[in-house]
């Protein structure tokens, strides 16, 4: 394969899906190259949510495909998958970072051991080489060593948050779903976490697709941005083309309401 020839890691094919008669995401489509981060945003309600759960095989669409470039099989649509067959992907290649780290972490569980079962779950045994990676990724995400044994609700917002991206990243994932990774905390915090995952994602070459209503999380985060109104992609394009020039007046409308804050 030559350079200009690379495989999209993800590619999505008409993606909709209703609740009753109530529109969550329709005709969606896009393709993700390895090291890409598409932003999503959208104002509450536009279906955000619901097509990061469709992707991430946490909800079942009604419609299309969403094509992965497995490591064993090359591209699977993940919809049809087995259900054993798509948990594996979600512990090994996919990743998903929670809005609230609540719904990421085991809140009884400390912190290494946050870190620690999720290399268990794809197979590491030796207590040793656990405890020691985890270490190693508490410090790559800013949490002291000697916190290790601490549970998360020990932990402040942002470094539950912090937390959480190191049970998610430690087993080296090659797509990571987030949903308003940054939401609810304060801006220095979000400033910092952002920092963090901005390095992370550079640094293993991540592909990602991270889901905010926060425009400023995209300009520093994504590559390339998709609008979402009604359930609907209305505009798609570079995330600077985008946010300097938006084509579309629900993105113009968008993208002044955060000018006039
Ligand atoms: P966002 O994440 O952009 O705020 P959502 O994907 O949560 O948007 O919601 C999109 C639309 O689907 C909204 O109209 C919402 O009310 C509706 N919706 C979301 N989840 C459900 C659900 N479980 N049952 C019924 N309607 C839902
Ligand atoms: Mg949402």
């Amino acid at each position: 394969m030559t350079p200009d020839e690379v495989r999209p890691l993800l590619k999505v094919e008409g993606l909709s899906k209703s609740y009753g008669g109530r529109v969550g995401c329709a005709a969606v489509s896009f393709d993700l190259y390895p090291g890409e981060v598409m932003g999503i945003v959208g104002e509450s309600g536009s279906g955000k949510s619901t097509l990061l759960n469709c992707l991430a095989g946490h909800l079942p669409p009604d419609a299309g495909a969403v094509m992965f470039d497995t490591r064993a099989d090359g591209m699977r649509d993940t919809v049809t998958m087995s259900e054993p067959e798509r948990r594996m992907l979600g512990r090994t290649d996919w990743a998903f970072v929670h809005q609230h780290a609540r719904d990421g972490l085991r809140m009884n569980v400390s912190a290494g051991g946050n870190v620690g079962e999720r290399l268990m779950a794809v197979g590491a045994r030796h207590y040793g080489d656990i405890r020691g990676q985890a270490i190693d990724w508490l410090g790559r995400v800013e949490i002291a060593a000697d916190r290790i044994d601490d549970r998360p609700h020990q932990f402040s917002g942002g470094m539950q948050q912090r937390l959480q991206i190191a049970r998610n990243l430690v087993t080296g994932p090659r797509l990571v779903f987030m949903d308003e990774p940054t939401g609810g905390l304060d801006v220095s915090v979000q400033a910092r976490l952002l920092d963090l995952m901005r390095g992370l994602v550079r640094e293993m070459g991540l592909s990602a697709v991270i889901v905010t209503h926060d425009l400023a999380v995209v300009r520093l985060l994504a590559h390339r941005l998709m609008v979402m109104k009604d359930g609907y992609v209305v505009e798609t394009g570079l995330t600077d083309q985008v946010l300097d020039d938006p084509q579309h007046a629900y993105t113009q409308l968008l993208v002044s309401s955060v000018l006039q804050v």
